[in-house]
């Protein structure tokens, strides 16, 4: 089955918004066996929107198309779809029906331009939509059928979900598998070169690399009748790469040092400076983090370090505060204050500004404090501030990680 993808929205052509939709479709058409074959964008003009339709229901069984359904005027998908299928506009009493019964959702109640999102297509039929005000619709056009979703991502996800996916289920058509491996602290080439002559000569698993900074992204693919095979090239990609993957599947680091923190039973403070807080941002954002994180302190400045962590204002001036020096004194001094079982530190020059020849922008030290001491890591990462920032935090998450796993693998 040839299905095509067709997003609406100005906000799409002009860069504003990142086209979410199409490769959320795109995956689920993948896992479900089948492809995606042709993707366009268009803009909100009517024009635009009838040219995409008739272009893609030409070479196409079914176009899956996203947005402009909602009550604003710049909402002109159902307009274009009974333009290009020569048919009418006319008010569905099942939509009418389903915006009434959204109504006392809504701030203010219905107002009257949400009728607009009634009128479909005549001949068309409803899509329901179980979150939101705009019904789907589904029409023909020349053999293809066309499936109209709203652009909102939850929306349009429980909906394709629900109604498209099951419409588009072939019989005969195999399902695809894969498993994806997310690893840190190992370069792309570095990762390639450990795989190679990993995966057996005429595989049917394909290995893709996708980098989302500062993680990479392994993924293994194979049709359904290969899970064995693919299951063997996982363990075999894993066994190869043990201490770099952290996580697998949905699962990220954030949760799965929030799962470690919780079943040591160990308490944690935190003492940010370059990452001014983030660190503590991603603990909190886990359900559950008061069972073990304790404090997060943002000493920033020297005279904070000193006041906050008792790091000796002597030290700073002859060691620098971006120093391991440091770095041990305020994971020590966090660890003091807060009565933690374990403290994390650290302190670097994000930049712009700030860099020396001896202490270049990117700079970083991280520290871990614990009931045997402390210890303390320099790093040299490459990028601009916020890249600086991003995987100071994450080198920071992962050895906790580490620490917290050594320590199971001790009990
Ligand atoms: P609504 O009923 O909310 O008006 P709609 O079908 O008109 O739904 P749009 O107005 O096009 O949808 O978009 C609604 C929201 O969804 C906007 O915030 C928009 O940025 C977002 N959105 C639209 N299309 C996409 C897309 N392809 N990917 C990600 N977000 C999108
Ligand atoms: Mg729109």
């Amino acid at each position: 089955m040839k299905i095509s993808t067709l997003s609406i929205g100005d906000e799409l052509i002009c860069g504003e918004v990142v086209d979410t939709n199409a490769s959320h479709i795109a995956g689920k058409l993948y896992d479900l066996g089948a492809r995606v074959r042709r993707h366009l964008t268009v803009g909100d003009r009517e024009d635009a929107i009838v040219l995409a339709l008739e272009e893609l229901s030409i070479d196409s069984d079914a176009v899956i198309v996203t947005g402009g359904l909602g009550p604003t005027p710049d909402d002109l998908t159902a307009a274009a779809a009974a333009q290009a299928a020569g048919r009418e506009l006319e008010l569905s009493q099942e939509a009418l029906a389903h915006l009434a019964s959204f109504a006392e959702r809504l701030p203010g109640g219905l107002h009257p331009a949400n009728r607009r999102q009634a009128l479909v297509p005549a001949g068309s039929e409803l899509i329901p939509n179980p979150v939101g005000t705009a019904c789907g619709f589904i029409l023909k056009l020349g053999s293809a059928r066309l499936f109209f979703l709203p652009g909102v991502p939850s929306e349009m996800e429980r909906m394709l979900e629900e109604t498209v996916l099951p419409a588009l289920a072939a019989p005969g058509r195999e399902a695809r598998l894969r498993v994806v491996l997310k690893l840190f602290g190992v370069s792309e080439a570095a990762v390639a070169a450990t795989l190679e002559g990993c995966l057996p000569e005429g595989s049917p698993v394909e290995l893709a690399y996708c980098v989302k900074f500062p993680e990479i992204h392994l993924i293994l693919r194979s049709l359904a009748r290969h899970e064995q095979s693919l299951q063997a090239a996982a363990a075999a990609v894993r066994e190869r790469l043990a201490e770099f993957v952290f996580a697998e599947g949905e699962q990220t680091m954030d949760r799965a040092l929030a799962a470690l923190l919780k079943g040591s039973g160990l308490t944690l403070a935190l003492a940010e400076s370059c990452t001014g807080g983030m660190i503590a941002a991603r603990i909190t954002a886990e359900p559950g983090s008061s069972g073990y994180f304790l404090e997060g302190n943002v000493t920033y400045s020297n005279e904070a370090k000193t006041r906050m962590l008792q790091v000796p204002a002597e030290l700073i001036a002859s060691r620098g505060a971006v120093s391991a020096e440091v770095a041990s004194a305020m994971a020590s001094g966090a660890r003091r204050a807060a009565g933690s079982d374990l403290a994390l530190s650290v302190t670097g020059i994000a930049g712009p500004d700030g860099g020396t020849p001896e202490k270049p922008v990117g700079t970083v030290f991280v520290a871990l404090a614990d009931a045997d001491g402390c210890r303390v890591n320099g790093y040299h990462f490459l990028g601009d501030r916020a890249a600086v920032r991003s995987i100071t935090c994450f080198t920071a998450l992962d050895w906790l990680r580490k620490h917290l796993l050594t320590l199971g693998a001790k009990d």
